[in-house]
C-alpha cells in the first residue's frame, strides 16, 4: 500500500479537489490511504476567528466563519454531486458551522481561548476538507471511506503541538485502516488532527499533515509516502525567494531531514524520521503537474557530483550569548546551561562555544523570558531577536574543498552572526539578521547553482506548465 497526502493548495477549490481525485484514481491499484489537510488558508482563518472572538469582536469572528463556510459550500456546489450526496454534505457543513459558532460565542463570553479549545476549533478545517474529498471521490466511483483521525492518532495533551503516542499507532491502524484497505476501499483521513486518550481533539503543530502521513506510512509499513503539494518537489531554494531555483530529483533522508528542519516548509520537520525508521521512500509531487517526477527521498541516493543541493532558511530565530560568571569555563557550566533548556523544553538549534561563552539559537520566544531568568542565576545573558539561520545542504559538502571560503566570499558585506559546521555531515549553517536572509540566499544560489553545467540531479522547473 501507499500513503498519499494532499496539502491545502491541492484541495483548495473544486478544480483542485477534482485533480486530487484523478491522482488518487491513477494510483488506486497500489491500495492508497489518503491524508488530507484543510483547504488552503482554512487553518489560518480558524486561528484568526479564535483570536478575534477572544478580543470580544463577535461580529468580526462570525464574518470569518461565514466566509470559511461559504468557501466550503462553493466547493460543494462546484463538485456537482448527486442531489442526495450534496444535501448530506450541505447538512454536515451546516452542523460544523453551528458547532464552530457555538465555540466562538463561548470564547467571546468567557474571554478565554485555551490551547485545548483552540485545537477543538482548528480541527474542523481538516474535517471539512475530508468530508468534501470523500464525497468527491465517491461521486467519481471510488469506494472512499472517511476515517476520523481522532480514532487513530492518539496523542499526549500538549494541545497545539501534541506528540503522537506512536506505540499505539500500529494497532489503531490495523483496527481502523487496514480492513478498509484490504477490502479494496480507499480510506481518507484528516491530517494534523489527533485526540487524547480522553477523546479531546488535539493538533500536531502547523504543517502537521505531512507528519500524520509519515507516521501512518511507518505504522502500516507502506511502500511509499507521497506528499502532494504546489511545487514540483524540493527545490534548490524556496521559489518565492529564488524564482529560477531548480527541482532536485533525489535527496537522501539525511539531506531532506536537514532541509525540513531548517525551514524548507514543503516538508514538516518531523516527516522524515518515521520514514527512516522503516526505510520508506518519500516523494514530493506537484498536484498541478501530476505527470512530473517530483523529488524522491530515499535512505541513500546516487552521488550528485555537487557540493550544495539546496539552501533553506529558518526565520524567527533568537541568538543568545551566554557567558559564565566565572572567567574560565567552569566545569559543569555547559551541563547547567543545557539543563535549563531541557527543563523548559526549549530546543536549541545551533551552538558554538568559546572558552568562556556559548552562543546558541532557539526558534521560539515563547519561554525565552523564563530561560533567560534561569540562566542569569549563573551567567550573563544577551539576546538578539529577528535573526535567521541559512543552511546549505548536500551529502558532498564535507568532501568538497573551499566551501566555506566560497560561502563567505559570496556573502560579501552581509554580516554573519554565528557559524556552525560539523555536527551534521550534510549541512553548513550560519546566522544572519532576518532582513538579510533572502539576499544571502540569492547570493549563495548564484554562487553555487548559476552558470553550472546542469548535473543530472537537478531539473529546471517548467513554470509555464503550472496552471
Ligand atoms: P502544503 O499546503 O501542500 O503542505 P506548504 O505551503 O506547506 O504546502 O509547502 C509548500 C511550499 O513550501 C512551497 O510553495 C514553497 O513556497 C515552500 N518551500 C520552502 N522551501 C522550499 C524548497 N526548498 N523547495 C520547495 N518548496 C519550498
Ligand atoms: N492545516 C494545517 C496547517 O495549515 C496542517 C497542514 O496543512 O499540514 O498547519
Ligand atoms: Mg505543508
Amino acid at each position: 500500500m501507499i500513503v498519499m497526502k494532499f496539502g491545502g493548495t491541492s484541495v483548495q477549490d473544486g478544480p483542485a479537489m477534482r485533480r486530487a481525485i484523478e491522482i488518487i484514481e491513477s494510483e488506486k491499484d497500489r491500495h492508497p490511504l489518503i491524508v488530507s489537510s484543510a483547504i488552503a488558508g482554512a487553518t489560518d482563518s480558524l486561528l484568526r476567528m479564535g483570536q478575534t472572538a477572544l478580543s470580544g469582536d463577535t461580529r468580526a469572528a462570525q464574518e470569518i466563519l461565514s466566509e470559511l463556510v461559504s468557501r466550503h459550500r462553493w466547493i460543494l456546489f462546484d463538485l456537482g454531486l448527486e442531489k442526495a450526496a450534496e444535501r448530506d454534505l450541505a447538512d454536515l457543513i451546516a452542523l460544523y458551522a453551528e458547532e464552530l459558532g457555538n465555540f466562538t460565542r463561548g470564547v467571546v463570553l468567557l474571554r478565554e481561548l485555551t490551547p485545548r479549545i483552540q485545537d477543538a476549533m482548528v480541527g474542523y478545517g481538516e474535517r471539512l476538507a475530508v468530508g468534501l474529498l470523500t464525497a468527491a471521490a465517491r461521486a467519481r466511483g471510488l469506494d472512499a471511506v472517511h476515517v476520523d483521525a481522532r480514532e487513530v492518532m492518539l496523542t499526549d495533551t500538549r494541545f497545539g503541538k501534541a506528540r503522537p503516542e506512536r506505540e499505539k499507532l500500529p494497532e489503531r491502524c490495523r483496527e481502523k485502516i487496514a480492513p478498509i484497505v484490504e477490502s479494496g476501499k480507499i480510506p481518507i483521513m484528516d491530517g494534523f488532527v489527533g485526540s487524547t486518550s480522553d477523546g479531546e481533539p488535539t493538533t500536531l503543530g502547523r504543517g502537521g499533515s505531512d507528519f500524520t502521513a509519515a507516521l501512518l506510512g511507518a505504522a502500516l509499513e507502506a511502500e511509499e509516502i507521497q506528499i502532494w503539494t504546489d511545487v514540483d518537489g524540493m527545490l534548490t531554494a524556496d521559489h518565492r525567494v529564488v524564482p529560477e531555483g531548480m527541482k532536485i530529483r533525489e535527496l537522501s533522508f539525511a539531506e531532506a531531514a536537514e532541509l525540513a528542519y531548517f525551514g524548507a516548509r514543503v516538508l514538516h520537520p518531523s516527516t522524515i524520521e518515521p520514514a527512516v525508521s522503516r526505510d520508506i521512500p518519500v516523494r514530493i509531487l506537484n498536484s498541478r503537474r501530476p505527470g512530473a517526477s517530483g523529488t524522491t527521498i530515499a535512505p541513500r541516493c546516487r552521488k550528485a557530483g555537487v557540493a550544495v543541493k539546496s539552501i533553506a532558511v529558518k526565520e524567527g530565530i533568537v541568538v543568545s550569548d551566554v557567558k559564565a560568571h566565572r572567567m574560565l569555563m567552569a566545569h559543569g557550566f555547559l551541563k547547567s546551561m543545557f539543563e535549563v533548556f531541557d527543563r523548559l523544553e526549549v530546543p536549541v538549534d545551533l551552538v558554538s562555544t568559546s572558552e568562556v561563552s556559548v552562543s546558541l539559537t532557539v526558534d521560539s520566544v515563547e519561554r525565552l523570558a523564563e530561560v533567560v531568568e534561569e540562566l542569569t542565576a549563573f551567567s550573563e545573558v544577551t539576546v538578539e531577536r529577528d535573526c535567521a539561520i541559512v543552511c546549505l545542504v548536500g551529502e558532498e559538502l564535507r568532501s568538497t574543498p573551499r566551501i566555506a571560503s566560497r560561502v563567505f566570499t559570496a556573502l560579501g558585506d552581509i554580516n554573519v552572526r554565528m557559524i556552525s559546521q560539523g555536527a551534521s555531515e550534510v549541512n553548513l549553517s550560519f546566522v544572519v539578521r532576518e532582513g538579510d536572509a533572502d539576499h544571502a540566499v540569492r547570493k549563495l544560489h548564484t554562487e553555487f547553482f548559476e552558470g553550472m553545467e546542469l548535473p543530472d540531479v537537478f531539473e529546471p522547473v517548467n513554470r509555464e506548465a503550472v496552471t
